[in-house]
């Protein structure tokens, strides 16, 4: 591997302004600035990019994908089908034939309606844009998965974070008395949650969906990874919805997600679905691999077993690792920032969480990889941890 600078990461701040030369005529005064600032939402210009880090010749262990690319015959398989594709027409804007490989595939209950989406992202937009207003907010715990509050931010809708206990668990009676007090339009339960990896406990979850006055969104983007689901029991509900997505099992650069409802909550969402998010080369291409749906349960199992083969070694050094039901494992080390930087100078990516909430102070998220990624990973940890005093 070449030796490069470290690459941008997540936590790095946002990008600067164009470096293209302005008209002369401009002098010091800059009429295209001025009218970004008096027509870009205020709270639009005060974000900052959600940055994706430079990966190139790194060992990637940062966002949750699977290791494992495609046996070669399913990869050429894969060719062929593509090559065939009519990419002159648009896609076909139902997904049916996706939404019957996903049916079968997932055992997806036969009344259940599906909605697609470009990646689970799109659906968590999409439904916070439906439900969420002022006086019918977004609500989730926290820490979770940052969209959510992201997606609320855009919806003009607002955000109601209601702390996890200590040991990550939800803290039911907070979630309860938060939505008797705000009233949310929906709750927003990760399930498992990112970027803790435990699962909460049902009973918990089925009380919250109780007392929840609107939607219920559980996002299983982990599914693959724990050992429960309310797939089978989405019905069983008058207000849950259950997103996935094939990001986590080996596809997250086709982008597809899938929200599984009773078919009355997905025609709602179905409206404001741009037409065609889904693309022809990616609805041809989750519908052929979901057909070999052995290939991915096999990388899942053999995940799910590096994963305890890596939680047991990260006890025997001077770390913490929470019990995961993920890809992930998120640990606490003495110096979380120390040891990311560590990782990077031996061309090893991975999510330094430190300083994004104070739950997750000194505490890394590691991807679960390839027996021999996660043997880098390991080596170069006891490498920063025995090397740095105590
Ligand atoms: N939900 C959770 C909990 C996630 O962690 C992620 C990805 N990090 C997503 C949804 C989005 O996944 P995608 O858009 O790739 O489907």
């Amino acid at each position: 591997m070449s030796a490069k600078g470290p690459p941008r990461g997540a936590n790095s701040a946002p990008s600067g302004g164009s470096t293209a030369a302005e008209p002369q005529a401009w002098g010091d005064h800059n009429p295209r600035r001025d009218r970004i600032a008096s027509t870009v939402r205020a709270d639009v210009r005060a974000l900052s990019r959600y940055e994706v880090a430079d990966a190139t010749d790194f060992i990637k262990l940062d966002a949750m994908e699977d290791p494992y690319a495609l046996p070669r015959e399913l990869a050429d398989e894969l060719g062929v089908a593509l090559s065939r594709v009519p990419i002159n027409r648009y896609p076909s804007g139902s997904g049916r034939v996706v939404k019957d490989a996903l049916r079968h595939a997932l055992a997806i209950p036969d009344d259940a309606g599906i909605l697609l989406g470009n990646g689970s992202d799109e659906l968590i937009q999409i439904v916070t844009s439906a439900v969420g207003r002022p006086g019918a907010g977004v609500l989730a715990p926290d820490p979770s998965f940052v969209m959510y509050r992201r997606n609320a931010l855009m919806a003009h809708a607002p955000f109601e974070a209601v702390p996890l206990r200590d040991d990550f668990s939800l803290d039911v009676e907070a979630m309860l008395a938060a939505i008797g007090r705000t009233r949310p339009g929906v709750v927003f339960l990760a399930y498992p949650n990112n970027p803790t990896g435990n699962l909460f406990d049902a009973r918990d979850v089925e009380r919250v969906i109780a007392a929840t006055p609107g939607l219920v969104v559980i996002d299983e983007a982990y599914y693959a990874y724990a050992d429960a689901s309310f797939l089978p029991r989405v019905l069983e509900f008058p207000n849950v919805v259950v997103i996935r997505t094939v990001s986590k099992i080996g596809m997250a650069g086709l982008r597809l997600g899938y929200a599984v409802a009773h078919p009355d909550w997905i025609d709602e969402f179905d409206k404001l679905r741009p037409p065609y998010n889904v693309g022809s080369l990616a609805q041809t291409a989750v519908t052929l691999l979901l057909a070999n749906a052995d290939v991915f349960a096999q990388q899942a199992a053999s995940i799910r077993a590096e994963r305890a083969r890596l939680c047991a070694t990260l006890a025997q050094l001077r770390v913490r690792a929470y019990p995961t039901q993920t890809n992930f494992v998120l640990v606490r080390v003495p110096d979380a920032p120390a040891a990311a930087a560590a990782l990077r100078a031996a061309r090893i990516l991975v999510k330094d969480l430190h300083g994004s909430h104070p739950l997750l102070a000194q505490c890394l998220r590691i991807t679960v990889g390839t027996p021999d990624e996660n043997r880098a990973l390991l080596d170069a940890l006891e490498r920063h941890l025995t090397e740095r005093p105590r």
